[in-house]
């Protein structure tokens, strides 16, 4: 009986121990996305494609199937219209994995992956921005790293949930939305199957006394 128990739940328990959100590796991510040497990851930089294989390898690790149009990206040219430097255009990407779970409806689960670069694309609070590493640990570092952690979640809690996952990791958002645009006027599965998306924009501000 002892026997037959432990063949029936060990494995439960250890999916339980697997899925279970992990502080320690939430701030694994942060710290690798917001760490100096990716140099605020900004939209058509080298450290912003870096960013976009991190995640690629994280979602390819969960299992998840790539749900972009060349493997798990989605390549779009951002338009860089600021003050701070001539109009340009950069490429970059949306990071799109898919959690299927055979169900008629998907929840898409976003976070941007961009943030500031070193001050040159505007929108930085700083007075000097030029130059300085914007490392982006809450706008938007946190969200990623949640992103990562709810796919990790749901793609290892051995149930098989009544939607499928989108989770999509959205580029150029500092310059104006521009990845989630692309997305919904390029969508990779079809929007009429999307049931509702959750974004999460700095999730790292947590207070305390506001609870
Ligand atoms: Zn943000």
């Amino acid at each position: 009986m002892k026997f037959l128990f432990l063949l029936l739940f060990v494995p439960y328990f250890l999916h339980a121990q697997q899925a279970a959100p992990s502080a320690e590796r939430i701030s694994q991510h942060v710290k690798y996305l917001a760490s100096d040497r990716m140099k605020g990851r900004g939209t058509g930089s080298r450290e912003n494609d870096k960013a976009a294989r991190y995640i690629i390898k994280q979602f390819r690790k969960l299992g998840l199937a790539p749900q972009g149009t060349d493997g798990y990206r989605q390549p779009f040219t951002a338009k860089v219209r600021r003050v701070v430097v001539p109009d340009s255009l950069r490429p970059t990407n949306n990071v799109l994995g898919f959690l299927n779970n055979d169900a008629p409806y998907t929840i898409v689960i976003g976070a941007h992956f961009d943030h500031l670069g070193m001050g040159k694309q505007g929108s930085s609070k700083a007075p000097q921005p030029e130059g300085q590493i914007h490392n982006g640990a809450d706008d938007n570092a946190s969200g990623v790293a949640g992103l990562l952690e709810l796919a990790r979640y749901f793609s290892q809690n051995a149930i098989k949930e009544p939607y499928n996952f989108l989770f999509i990791a959205f580029g150029a958002e500092e310059l104006g939305l521009q990845g989630s645009r692309y997305f919904v006027n390029n969508p990779t599965l079809p929007l009429e199957k999307i049931n509702f998306m959750t974004n999460m924009d700095m999730i790292g501000r947590y207070n305390a006394g506001q609870g």
